[in-house]
């Protein structure tokens, strides 16, 4: 075991994976302004504060419609019930994402039906997209991961000319847009958005919402929001619990005004570390930093893909900087899909990447010195 002396000598400060504490307290008064307020109001769920923050979330993503509901899960369950989508159809999701995106085609009864990803970006391989589509493909859900966007300009169409639903999963990726200005999650029939606190924009618990430009199927996924009701006690069709707190939207108002300046925050302390692991002679020989191919990226994480990913990792948690591996097993491997029958080395790409990547810490609260001490720690452990 190496010891904790890097070479600059002292034991340097840790470097924490996030800092939700500091940016409550860069805006503490306006949030607890709000706080104050809803707790007055005697208004807990939905209703004004919601209908507010759906507004200006519409504004901001330009999408015609947004929904604001209890979590970035609920909101993609929401979008495949609107759609009816249910046994006998298949959703075409990336194997590379978090499990929301399969667990939520599962529940409905739907087949999920894996792709491969690209190796730079880490989103789903259109092409091979293309070529998983049966009379039955109901949806495709492309994820923007990292905060990447997908390569919305070749999958669309291809969506479009065979009738088929394209759900967003944008939870990682609100403000990425394209080089002409179009947003994350308001490319496709629906995109999802999630406020969990981890998020570019998050809430003080969960919460997340739906896009949509179509007002029909705006009015349903609100429906589906409160049990498939649209008047009390009477339902059209079976939908869940799906409402945002009173108390969310309203702190996520406040939110939303701040998260261009720390979307360039994040963006530059991307930047930075770039320059850094280049500087540190890191790239390519034992690192690769991530790729910018699409538009604006908004560093949701930035995503090394590293040698010695395990041991890296490791090493930097023993030096208490927060490096996080998303995602270490590919979802056509997971135990709760053999019934769907995948292989280990069907989706080579995805699976490479489960052993590769590696998430450095990335906020917009983290200082110069915090990177200068992630990159002096990679350093270390490969010129060891
Ligand atoms: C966070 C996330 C979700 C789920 O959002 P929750 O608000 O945690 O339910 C879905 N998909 C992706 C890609 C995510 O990162």
């Amino acid at each position: 075991m190496p010891d904790h002396q890097t070479e600059a000598g002292p034991i340097p400060t840790p470097v924490p994976p996030l800092n939700l504490g500091g940016q409550f307290e860069s805006i503490r008064s306006e949030l607890l302004a709000e706080l104050t307020e809803v707790a007055a109001s005697g208004y807990y769920v939905l209703g004004p504060k919601v209908t507010q923050f759906e507004e200006a979330l519409a504004k901001y993503c330009g999408s015609q419609h947004a929904l604001g509901v209890s979590s970035g899960t609920d909101a993609l369950l929401d979008a495949l019930m609107t759609l009816g989508v249910g046994p006998s159809d298949e959703v075409i999701i990336p194997t590379f994402t978090f499990f929301a995106t399969a667990g939520t085609v599962h529940r409905t009864g739907a087949r999920p039906v894996f792709c491969d990803i690209e190796a730079d970006t880490y989103n789903i391989d259109v092409a091979r997209m293309a070529e998983l589509i049966t009379p039955n493909t109901k949806a495709i859900i492309p994820v923007h991961l990292y905060g990447q966007l997908a390569d919305m300009t070749a999958l669309a169409p291809i969506a479009a000319a065979k009738n088929i639903a394209v759900i967003e999963d944008a939870a990682q990726a609100i403000g990425a847009r394209d080089d002409s200005g179009h947003m994350a999650g308001s490319f496709g029939t629906f995109g999802a958005l999630s406020f969990y606190p981890t998020k570019n924009l998050g809430a003080l618990g969960d919460a997340g919402a739906l896009l949509t430009d179509d007002p029909e199927l705006f009015e349903l996924s609100r429906k589906m929001r409160i049990h498939g009701s649209g008047h009390t006690y009477f339902h059209e069709r079976v939908g869940g619990n799906f409402r945002i707190d009173a108390l969310q939207a309203a702190l996520l108002t406040r939110k939303l005004a701040h998260l261009e300046e720390w979307t360039e925050q994040r963006r530059a302390r991307a930047h930075t570390y770039n320059e850094l692991l280049e500087t540190a002679g890191l790239v390519p020989e034992f690192v690769r930093t991530p790729a910018e191919r699409i538009g604006r990226h908004v560093y949701h994480q930035y995503v090394l893909r590293a040698q010695r990913r395990d041991e890296l990792a490791a090493f930097l948690r023993e030096r208490k900087i927060g490096a996080g591996v998303y995602y270490p097993l590919c979802l056509h491997l997971q135990e709760c899909f053999n019934y769907l029958g995948y292989k280990e080395g069907e989706f080579p790409v995805g699976e490479e990447a489960s052993r590769k990547v590696l998430a450095l810490p990335i906020y917009p609260e983290l200082t110069a010195d915090q990177q200068q001490t992630v990159v002096d720690a990679i350093r270390a452990f490969y010129r060891a």
